[in-house]
């Protein structure tokens, strides 16, 4: 028995059949992670915890939608007791006294955590190539990035590993890795998912979400993965409600935004043609596609661009090589054990950033540059809300193109940047958005990108759920090809 590219409903199903114990699934979950080593998905595993948790549920007769499930989390929450490195040289040593909220949450109901997924360094990349501890590869071709930050996870769903991963998603680090490897992914309103004991890069956009071959897993994530947190002052105190409850009404009259200003015609045509397609799809399900006008779109990737660096170069001043974390071996005076350290800690982009964000928070550069970045979030995120007054979602395609091959960005920062154009808007305005499998071009992967109003994850995950029951695009994998 195999349970490689097995949904969550799909093992729950087995589990409750008792065609498999959840010490039997871990067994086949470290052997696929064995097998699939070369893809580098793991930073650190967690055999040791995740068999005492089965353990204590091998004798149940009957398994809730999570009990029993493996789960990958991402190296940028804290988990307690388990190595949380951040992707950095700077936490390679860092073993946190606690468990984030939103990881408790999922193990609180039950899921088995196999391990720490591997991710650009701090969060702070879009192919997964600046990881200290190295890239991870594309599980569709060996070649390719398969996006990031939240790279790691996204292979290991894409491979068949795990159902499913917890993903961070700051400017698209959970739908940019999705739509690249052909998982569905939700990155859930700002604030419906506790941030405590998320490692912060920037504060302000930072959020949690589930990340799955299908969406209903998501909803069943999402189920889960949500609650108030007075740990997290951003928590926000509202009703969580069944997110699997909608999933399966039809879609008939439902308005879908297309977004007039953004600009496909620079696009792969590939890309162009598979949207339409989507929108086909989307309309034979009878829902009504109309145009909306979000004027200042255009200015997202340079306003994250100045908030986003911003903010991390505040979070990041934590790290002096004293309080925890790495520490210099070259010290003669306090001075040069915080440079030393912090020169020898951190990567590139990551010092790219730094130098970003501490100049435009700098007296005489704040207002042209910060005020004004946040004065222009404003009038994005009015955009949205006008806009929400005439559609129920509003979608695009999730990326500019499919995977691209490792390398060929990475000395371009601006490209590289560019690959979250359709993705940002969303984590400036706080809105739920999630990127499911829409086809394929050359055997790669696409994604179309949902994007849902203020705390409306239900109807994202609906009209993602017909879509996909109504296509086939998530069931195919990259070990049997695209069929
Ligand atoms: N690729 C974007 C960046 O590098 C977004 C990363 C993220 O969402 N964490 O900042």
């Amino acid at each position: 028995m195999t349970i490689q590219y097995k949904s969550i409903k799909e093992l729950n199903e087995m589990l409750n059949n008792k065609d498999i114990s959840p010490t039997e699934l871990l067994d086949e979950t470290f052997q696929l992670i064995d097998e699939h080593k070369d893809l580098n998905a793991f930073v650190t595993l967690n055999k040791e915890g995740s068999y005492k948790a089965a353990k204590e549920l091998d004798s149940k007769d009957a398994f809730s939608s999570l009990e029993g499930i493996p789960i990958a989390q991402k190296d940028l929450f804290c988990t307690k007791d388990i190595l949380t490195t951040c992707g950095s040289k700077m936490l390679s040593n860092f073993v946190p006294p606690y468990t984030a909220t939103a990881i408790e949450n999922l193990e609180k109901a039950g899921c088995l955590s196999v391990g720490k997924t591997n991710m650009d360094e701090f969060a702070m990349g879009s192919s997964n190539e600046t990881s200290f501890y190295g890239n991870v590869l594309n599980p569709w071709n060996k070649d390719f990035v398969p996006g990031g930050s939240s790279g790691g996870s996204a292979a290991a769903v894409a491979a068949g590993i795990v159902a499913a991963a917890s993903g961070t998603d700051t400017g698209g680090s959970i739908r940019q890795p999705a739509s690249l490897c052909g998982i569905s992914g939700l990155k859930p309103t700002y604030g419906r998912i506790s941030r405590w004991g998320m490692i912060a890069f920037a504060s302000s956009l930072d959020q949690a979400g589930p990340m799955a071959r299908t969406v209903e897993d998501c909803a069943l994530l999402l189920n889960e993965m949500c609650s108030y947190d007075k740990k997290d002052t951003t928590s926000l105190n509202v009703e969580i409600p069944d997110f699997t409850h909608n999933l399966n009404n039809e879609i008939k009259n439902k308005k879908i935004g297309i977004v007039k200003e953004f600009d496909l015609s620079k696009l792969d045509q590939n890309v162009v043609k598979n949207f339409e397609s989507s929108l086909d799809q989307l309309k034979k399900l009878g829902a009504e596609i109309v145009e909306v006008s979000i004027p200042n779109i255009s200015l997202s990737v340079p306003t994250y661009y100045v908030i986003a660096p911003a903010e991390c170069s505040s979070n990041l001043s934590r790290y002096d090589g004293v309080k925890y974390g790495f520490r210099t071996d070259n010290i003669t005076d306090l001075e040069n054990l915080y440079i030393n350290s912090r020169t020898e800690g951190f990567g590139e982009e990551v010092k790219r950033r730094i130098l970003i964000g501490t100049y435009v928070l700098s007296a005489g550069f704040y207002d042209a540059y910060y005020k004004k970045a946040q004065q222009v979030r404003r009038l994005i995120k009015n955009d949205f809300d006008n806009a929400f007054k005439e559609v129920d979602v509003i979608v695009s395609p999730t990326t500019r193109g499919p995977a691209f091959a490792a390398g060929s960005k990475s000395g371009d920062p601006i490209q590289m940047y560019l690959e979250d154009l359709f993705t940002i808007p969303a984590n400036l305005a706080g809105l739920p958005a999630m990127s499911i499998p829409s086809g394929f071009e050359n055997n790669m992967p696409l994604g179309l990108q949902i994007i849902g109003n203020h705390l409306d994850e239900s109807t994202v995950l609906q009209v993602g759920h017909n879509f996909q029951v109504n296509t086939d695009f998530h069931n195919q994998n990259p070990s049997k090809g695209v069929s």
